[in-house]
């Protein structure tokens, strides 16, 4: 028998499966929100300003070339990370308890982090990951793929279309100690629904005392609120409280770099520990694990990104395109509860406003998701969810209407 015979047909990516429905798609009013990327007001991809500048530098610069990166990727772009994530001041970084690596964007350092963990974590017990219900579905797989048994702890609360808090400390504490809890550092994919700081301390709490390991998944830090060291709050949260933790980030989002796969792992130790020797030994293995899976890592998007990051001028004008991004999406989140509300549109559409970062969950069923794209041709993906990026000045009250209509 051949290979070939054996291997069953996967079922497609069903958020590009939704790309190519709206491609085919010839309505002159459809709308697109599938895809999590930045959209500008013509509803057209967004290069940031401070990223043409950066790039313009580099074109320029007659030391660029195209040898290999080291295997822990550009120093520049990682030492920069670090003290984006953890504060520039950070005591981690001090006392040399963070070990970095650049990787494939974000999906590679949550994989990076995946491997390392199901390696060297509490081995003997075959630890769970545990993920919010619902989360970035890429999670599931990327864990899966290293063979790490997968579970999920409440989050979303279809009632009140927030966060199901009761429900998520409940789950983390029945948890069998030393779970992994991955965690989304702010604008969790797909809901938007954030815990409050408050709330993260107490989640905080409830880790440290069952020995749980938080894993924290950041892909939107200051696309969220456009505020930097308010979106990487929790992160540092915990880092004050001396967990060891790792962090997979993301430049996709907050720097529009989608294509160039620009990201970073860091491991933080524990202040307990003898921090350099720790670190020194798990850079050591990461480095291993890297160099079997992609070798170093791409050049083009980390040097984009470190030009900026290292660059009090370029930083500051970079954080400006921040506030562009997150401030245009934010201006949409309310046009499109005002006119919902402004309609009579029958429920509450507070969450719409209550809700941070590129998505929202609607709250519509997968039948009215679904009616919508045949009657009104706007695309969703079926739980729901919108990218409020595809929502635009032009097209804001059509897709509410188009909600309207099928709420009624
Ligand atoms: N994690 C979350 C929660 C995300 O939403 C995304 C992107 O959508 C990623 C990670 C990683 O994306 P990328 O690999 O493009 O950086």
């Amino acid at each position: 028998a051949f290979l070939a015979d054996v291997v069953p047909m996967a079922p497609e990516d069903p958020l590009f499966g939704l790309m190519a429905a709206y491609r085919k798609d010839k309505s002159e009013k459809k709308v697109d929100l599938g895809i999590g990327a930045y959209r500008d007001n013509d509803a057209k991809p967004w290069v940031l300003p401070v990223v043409k500048k950066a790039d313009d530098i580099l074109h320029n610069d007659p030391e660029i070339n195209h040898e290999y990166l080291p295997i822990a990727g550009l120093q520049a772009f990682t030492s920069a990370s670090q003290k984006l994530v953890l504060g520039p001041d950070s005591p981690a970084i001090k006392e040399n308890r963070v070990c970095s690596l650049q990787t494939i964007s974000g999906t590679g350092a949550v994989h990076l982090g995946a491997l390392f963990l199901r390696k060297f974590y509490n081995k003997q017990n075959n630890p769970t990951v545990y993920f919010s219900s619902p989360t970035w579905a890429n999670h599931n797989q990327i864990f899966t793929n290293v063979n790490l048994p997968i579970k999920s702890y409440p989050y979303f609360s279809p009632t009140t279309k927030g966060l199901n808090f009761e429900g998520m400390i409940d789950a983390i504490e029945s948890a069998p100690e030393r779970s992994i809890i991955l965690l989304h550092a702010c604008a969790h994919n797909p809901t938007g629904v954030d815990p409050t700081q408050d709330q993260w301390k107490e989640i905080a709490s409830m880790i440290h005392s069952k020995n749980h390991f938080p894993f924290f998944d950041c892909a939107y830090q200051g696309f969220a609120s456009g505020d930097l060291s308010k979106d990487a709050w929790a992160i540092r949260y915990f880092v004050e409280q001396g967990f060891e933790l790792c962090i997979a980030q993301s430049y996709a989002k907050n720097f529009g770099l989608y294509g160039e796969r620009a990201g970073c792992f860091h491991f933080v130790t524990s202040p307990a520990h003898d921090a350099s020797h720790t670190a020194e030994r798990i850079r050591s293995q990461l480095a291993i694990l890297q160099r079997s899976e992609i070798s170093n890592p791409p050049a083009y998007g980390a040097r984009i990104a470190a030009t900026v990051l290292n660059d009090d001028e370029l930083f500051a004008e970079w954080e400006d395109n921040l506030r562009t991004m997150s401030g245009r999406i934010m201006d949409m989140r309310k046009a499109l509860r005002e006119k919902l509300e402004e309609m009579g549109t029958p429920g509450t559409w507070n969450h719409i406003t209550d809700q941070i970062g590129m998505f929202s969950f609607t709250g519509l069923s997968e039948k009215q998701v679904l009616r919508i794209r045949e009657e009104s041709h706007v695309y969703m993906t079926k739980n729901g969810r919108i990218s409020m990026a595809g929502l635009n000045t032009h097209n804001v009250d059509y897709f509410a209407k188009a909600v309207d209509k099928v709420v009624r």
